[in-house]
């Protein structure tokens, strides 16, 4: 019986037959049974009542399987029993929110840095009015919210958060994570750039811009820029532009130069013969914030070859082709393989 149990492989009638249990006992005897706490951070709700939802997925192995899944074999959140439930079609809800993402935080230092790097009150309209962009980013699902996502109080939070690590501020500064003193540390190497990421955000955010996620998150992790996840999605959509890279690379051929990657010389043709005939990837080379919305121009692409892609995008700031090729010559330099 064991054997064949498959963890999160349940029915709808299962978890309404735990449900009922959870109904018929009460919460505490539930709990106390199969040896679960109280939830801390999701609920299910099944028509209009609360259950703790990590007890109910435990359970309803019960009834698939005959032995319920105990509270140390699985998590409760978004990696299983949550995504089990939804995939049902069950309603749950968050008790807490999500920390703030940096693009997030990139937006509530954008008003703490204008307000002179003092904290802004809740009823301020800067306050009020970017509460309500928040609820629009496509960063967070829903599931993950409740109803006091990134409301006033907690926006005008964030920016004392923000002002109080600010290194003029005197005294001590209340709470905030790593992500507010990252971002904060950005906005004042480069003010001017950081504020212009977001209004990006800003703008891209109202006109729905960001909206359609082109690229996975998945996609994205070894990817950095200090101006967010929402604008780097959108400048890697803006590269992988098929259009866009086949005029780059008709417009060189037409030149009579080679396809080969401008920071290494990778020539794809070279090693993959006719299998890598007429690839490469393209950079743009120019930065988010300095884009903006206008039209890509075929000089601000550069061929790049798959993996000096992937270094470039790895850590910001991003060197430019020229850059990486220099820090190629300079690990390639003899002593530098073996650490002698
Ligand atoms: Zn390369
Ligand atoms: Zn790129």
């Amino acid at each position: 019986m064991l054997e064949s149990m498959l963890k999160g492989v349940i029915s709808r009638e299962s978890v309404l037959s735990a449900v009922d249990e959870y109904d018929r006992v009460g919460q505490d005897a539930f709990l106390a049974e199969y040896g679960f706490a109280q939830a801390r951070n999701y609920l299910l709700v099944h028509e209009g009542r609360e259950y703790d939802s990590k007890a109910i997925a435990g359970v309803a192995h019960q009834y698939e399987y005959g032995r319920a899944l105990r509270p140390t074999e699985f998590h409760g959140g978004t990696g299983e029993a949550v995504v089990w439930l939804e995939q049902l079609g069950f309603t749950v809800k968050s008790l807490r929110n999500p920390d703030w993402a940096w693009d997030e935080v990139v937006l509530a230092c954008a008003i703490t840095a204008d307000n002179g790097w003092r904290g802004l009150a809740a009823t301020d309209p800067r306050v009020v009015e970017l509460s309500g962009l928040l609820r629009l980013l496509p960063i967070h699902d829903a599931s993950s919210r409740n109803d006091t996502f990134r409301n006033a109080n907690g926006v005008a939070r964030k920016t004392f958060d923000i002002a109080t690590r600010h290194p003029d501020y005197q005294g001590k500064p209340t709470n905030g994570g790593a992500t507010d003193r990252a971002v904060l540390q950005e906005f004042l190497a480069s003010p001017v750039e950081m504020a212009a990421a977001a209004q990006l955000i800003r703008a891209g955010v109202l006109t729905g811009g960001l909206q359609a996620p082109a690229v996975a998150d998945e996609d994205l992790e070894d990817f950095d820029a200090p101006e967010g996840r929402l604008l780097l999605r959108q400048h890697l959509a803006r590269e992988r532009n098929p259009k866009l890279r086949r005029q780059k690379i008709e417009s060189v051929v037409r030149h009579g130069r080679r396809l080969a990657c401008e920071a290494c010389g990778f020539d794809f043709q070279r090693t993959y013969g006719d299998r890598g005939t007429g690839y490469i990837e393209c950079h743009h080379v120019v930065p988010l914030h300095a884009a903006g919305e206008g039209r890509t121009k075929l000089s601000d692409l550069a061929l790049i070859c798959a993996n000096c892609h992937r270094m470039i995008h790895r850590r910001a700031p991003w060197p430019t082709p020229g850059e990486l090729r220099s820090l190629i010559s300079e690990a390639g330099a003899p002593g530098a393989q073996d650490g002698s």
